[in-house]
This record gives structure tokens, sequence and C-alpha cells, in this order.
């Protein structure tokens, strides 16, 4: 634990008047879960809307409900994405089929999604990674004609638009996360959007059988939340970020998670969602539209992923090779740069899934687990901590100071970059 200026991978917006204000909820009640409800079946033009306890929560929602309708029992997810997208599908009961990703665009490698797509397959989760709009379009004319269904995987992407259109509008059914590290959050927190009404009723029998959370889930959550609004600051996140015990950014896969209804109290903080929620995106464009500029001005061993309508939940960035990535992580972390490794593995290599997965490689992915790096975008950095990053990126990743300067902190770097923080957007 170093005392210094230290910043986290991501900021969500987060009001302490709300947040304080969100208390009296604690008797439960459910005026705000019916307001925010409407709005977002509103604003994105959905059957209807859903809201239950995490994004986990509500891609597991979403397949039992396919689930329901199907004898299909495939599901087609990225190679490369966070961990609780497959421990929702093996929770829900279904199995993972991998498809391996394209790591200019971090979207599908279509030619090999093309094969894996055939009569077993029950759905395809396209995934919006770090706010970067993959071609769910493209994905629903693969899938049409062959009667597989799309599922958007919007978590990273609250607030994202691709060509006019709202993400989380594409698919046939989407969900968000209200996670700690995401667009925006409420702690823990999952939305589910419907398109037509066919599946709005299939998810909404599976949401009938949903229990409320606990009381006591919703007072820790509530309690979690307010240690972050207090710590997220980088004047203080050197506390929380060095107590190991918290397993800040960790991505695990599990599948003992709870599937509950969002309960009032965080429905509460979610009010005035809209108006948050694109302050929040837009400091991020501008703030990752100047590293992109920043970084085109430097060595060239580093390309920014970005579309010109991306969020930016964080920044993108792939390097040469794994040893420039390892270099650049372990001086971010001596420095307090929040730069993030993101997910320590291609899903393939999850222990968990041996035998449940086709055992073959997927390039792609692992060359994105060896270059990418992605850059904070949130509001507290400033001008000095674009500086400091940028200047990570133009050290040569094999010159002398590409060695942090003392040996502790070396080992204690090494460590942390094998536990490897997925930014707490985990
Ligand atoms: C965070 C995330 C999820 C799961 O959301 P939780 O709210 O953390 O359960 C799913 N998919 C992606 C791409 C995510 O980043």
């Amino acid at each position: 634990m170093k005392l210094q200026r230290t910043l986290p991978p991501t900021v969500a917006p987060i009001s302490l008047r709300g947040l304080l204000g969100a208390a009296v909820r604690l008797w439960g009640g459910s005026a705000c879960r019916d307001r925010v409800r409407q709005e977002l079946k509103a604003h994105f033009g959905a059957a209807d809307a859903f809201l239950v306890s995490s994004g986990k929560a509500a891609l597991t929602v979403i397949l039992r409900a396919l689930m329901a309708r199907s004898t299909r029992r495939r599901v087609v997810i990225p190679a490369y994405t966070c961990f609780s997208v497959p421990s929702a599908v093996v929770k829900a009961g279904v199995d993972v089929v991998l498809c391996d990703v394209e790591p200019s665009t971090l979207d599908f490698n279509y030619s090999e999604l093309e094969r894996l797509l055939d009569d077993r397959v029950l759905c395809v989760v396209s995934t919006h990674l770090f706010g970067h709009s993959s071609d769910v379009n493209r994905v629903k004319r693969l899938c049409q004609e062959k009667g597989i269904l799309v599922v958007e995987d919007a978590a990273q992407a609250f607030g994202g638009r691709s060509e006019n259109a709202l993400l989380g509008s594409l698919g046939d059914v989407s969900f968000f996360s209200l996670g700690r590290g995401k667009n925006l959050t409420c702690g823990t927190g999952g939305v589910i959007l419907a398109k037509s009404a066919a599946l709005a009723q299939a998810i909404s029998e599976q949401f009938d059988e949903l229990e409320e959370s606990p009381r006591r889930e919703v007072l820790k959550n509530w309690l979690e939340m307010l240690a972050m609004r207090l710590f997220i600051h980088p004047a203080v996140y050197w506390i929380p970020s060095g107590l190991p015990f918290l397993r800040l950014g960790e991505t695990r896969f599990y599948t003992d998670f709870q599937v509950y209804r969002m309960d009032e109290v965080r429905a509460h903080q979610l009010l005035g969602w809209e108006k948050r929620l694109r302050q929040a995106n837009e400091e991020r464009i501008s703030c990752a539209n100047s590293f992109i500029h920043g970084l085109a001005e430097s060595t060239g061993n580093a390309t920014p992923i970005a579309g010109k309508e991306s969020v930016f939940l964080r920044l993108p960035v792939l390097v040469k090779d794994r040893a420039m990535k390892q270099s650049i992580c372990r001086r971010s972390q001596v420095v307090g740069a929040g730069l993030s490794p993101n997910y320590p593995a291609t899903i393939q290599e999850i222990p968990e899934l041996a035998g449940r997965i086709e055992a073959r490689g997927v390039p792609g992915a692992q060359s994105v687990v060896e270059r990418l790096v992605t850059l904070p975008t949130h509001r507290y950095v400033r001008n000095n901590d674009r500086v400091k990053i940028l200047e990570l990126f133009a050290m040569n990743s094999d010159s002398p100071l590409a060695t942090p300067p003392t040996g502790t902190d070396a080992d204690r770097d090494a460590d942390s970059l094998h536990a490897c923080s997925a930014g707490h957007a985990g």
C-alpha cells in the first residue's frame, strides 16, 4: 500500500444525496422500481424492462426464458469476455460454445461464428466490450434464418449508440449491468430489455418466479455503495486498492450467485439515471479522445480500439506484445495510473470449464489477453494523469525505465498482475 494519488480504473457517478435518500426505501415499496422500469421501457422502445440483482442474474433469467421456449441448448459467447458471462450460462444449465474474437475490434471472428451456427444453437451473445459497439446487426443477419436469437450484452455500454440506434435496443433481448465498475451503478444490479411482446412474456414468467432481495443483502449493498462513494476519489483510493481482501477488480468464474429482483433501495439510487449517465459518458468520451490523440503522436506500438460512437467505459489499447503489456501494467501500478490488464485469461482457460467446453485454440482471444490494456477515462483523470499515462506508452518496453525502481515494488506488482485486475468491471 502506497500513500499516493491512485486512479481507480473506472468510476461511476454516485450522488451522496441520492444514496442517503435511498435509505428510507429500506422498508420496501415499489414506486421507484415501477418508475425506473417505465422510463427504461420508454427510452429504449422495449416491449418490457425488468430490474434484477446483477448483470449475471439478468443473463441467467434471459437464458431460462429462452430455454422454456426451445429445446436448443447451446449458447455462443465470445472467447474473450467477462467471466460472469460463462458463469451465467453454466448456472442456467446450458452449454457454453466459444467463438474466437478479432483483436482489432474485440468483436466475433465472423467466419468462425458462421461455422458455429446450427440448429442446436439457442442464442448468440453479442458483446459491447468497454463501451465499444459490436456489430449486433451482422450477428442478427446470420442468426435470423436459422431460428437463433441474439442476446445483446450491453453490460459495459449503458448509454452508448451505434448508427443512431441505442445500444441495448438491437438484440432480441439485451441486458445492462449496474455493477460497481460499469457506466452507471447502484452497487450491483441488472436490467433486462425485451424487444418483442412474446419475449417479454417469456421473461416475465421467469421474473415472477424470483424472490425479493433479502433485507440484509439490501443493507449490505447500500453500505458498500457508501464506502465506495467515500473511497473512490484518487486522493484516498490507495486505501481500498491496497487491501487485497477486498479483491477489487478481480474477475471470477462462479455460479453460486443469487438471482433476485432488484430492491427499492437500489431503484431509488437510479432515479435521474438518464442525466447522470449522459454526463458521465460525455466525460469518458472526451477523456478517451484526448488519449487517442496523444497515442497517435507517440510510438506507434499502441493502437486504440475506437469507434466514433464508443462510450469508452475504459479506452482499450492493443500494445505490441506481452512484454510491453507487462511492463506498462507494472509501471502503472507503481505510479497509481489506473491502467487495467483486464481479463487474465480467455474463457477457454477457465479451469472450472474444462470438460464442459470443446478444447481448441482461440488465437484471437489469446492475443487480446496478451496485448490488451485499458486506460481510465473517468472524471477524476486530470491533465497530469494523462501526461503520466501517455509517458508509460512513450517509454520503450525494453528501456531501463521499464524496470520499477525498487525490488519490493517489483515483486508486489508482479503478484498483483497475476491476480490480475479487470478494473472493477469484473
Ligand atoms: C459486468 C459484466 C457482466 C455481468 O454483470 P454483473 O452485474 O457484474 O453480474 C456481463 N457481461 C459483461 C461484458 C460485463 O462486463
